[in-house]
């Protein structure tokens, strides 16, 4: 496996396995990986891409200073669990070797979908995002780029970035790997006591109560027994929890109006928020 730390190599590693006729895919990442992470990585395997990981905690989508100083950094670990699933090249930089001297913030209209829902709550946390995935493309040049269906708005940002400049990658979005009780793998799940973190998998119990009751009621009822049952349980706080079209990312009144319906929430237990969704 190739432990690249220049943006210069990874690039030319790409040049070099793309004249040898190997198609490039790429998984970006924040480390601290979890199974959840790996399953995108063993996705790019199984299809015979030449995988590149990357491994770079961006501190342009972090607007608040204690939760990048919070947030775990395990690169010894995550190296092995790479190594062990057969991962052709990690890219783990510093932040100069992405964000050089010469780097200057690009202006982008992302529309309305970079400041609804987890933008509201999270102010330039998108445009921070689509600034370093484009910034990684440039320097990966993937043909496939690897998302999880956990940041879902995440990945509606990644396709309009792709459409906004006509990019030459193709988005995956790969399914959520969850914990035994349903709760969504995350590395904020460490944050838990064990507690709570046993006691989680009630969200998506809820998502998944709500999905079957959306056969039977509107959504307007459906979605306020949803919240209750949410809020039911000891020291939970749902930040929001919308039912919305999957592209555009707006509020829907009726399933059958949207082609992709999907649920997104938020829910906050010992101060840690916890994403998860479910397509309906
Ligand atoms: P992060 O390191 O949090 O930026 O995540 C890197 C990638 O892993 C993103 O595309 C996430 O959506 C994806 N990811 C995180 N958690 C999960 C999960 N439980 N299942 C599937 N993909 C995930």
């Amino acid at each position: 496996m190739n432990i690249l730390k220049t943006a210069k190599y990874v690039t030319q590693d790409s040049h070099y396995q793309k004249i040898n006729g190997k198609s490039i895919g790429f998984i970006p990442s924040m480390g601290a990986l979890h199974a959840g992470h790996l399953s995108l990585a063993k996705q790019s395997i199984d299809q015979g891409l030449y995988t590149i990981f990357s491994i770079f905690i961006n501190p342009k989508q972090f607007n608040d200073a204690k939760d990048l100083e919070l947030y775990p950094r395990t690169l010894e670990n995550d190296l092995e669990l790479l190594y062990n699933i057969g991962v052709d090249a990690v890219y783990c930089p510093d932040t100069i070797d992405v964000f050089g001297p010469d780097y200057i913030d690009e202006q982008m209209d992302l529309g309305i979908i970079e400041n609804i829902i987890e933008g509201a709550q999270r102010p330039g946390h998108f445009i921070g995002v689509a600034r370093v995935v484009k910034r990684l493309f440039e320097i990966v040049q993937p043909d496939y780029a690897f998302f999880g269906q956990k940041d879902f708005q995440q990945t509606a940002i990644i396709n309009k970035l792709i459409e906004l400049y006509d990019l030459p990658v193709e988005l995956i979005i790969c399914p959520i790997i969850r914990e035994p009780n349903g709760l969504a793998m995350s590395s904020r799940n460490e944050r838990l006591s064990t507690h709570t973190r046993k006691q989680a998998g009630f969200i998506y119990q809820t998502l998944c109560t709500l999905k079957n009751d959306l056969k039977l009621l509107p959504i307007s009822i459906a979605k306020e027994k949803a919240l209750a049952t949410l809020n039911s349980h000891e020291g939970a706080i749902t930040e929001y929890l919308e039912i919305v079209d999957g592209d555009s990312l707006a509020e829907i009144e009726y399933l059958e109006k949207s082609k992709k319906p999907v649920a997104l929430a938020v829910v906050k237990l010992e101060n840690v928020r916890l994403l998860d969704n479910i397509l309906l």
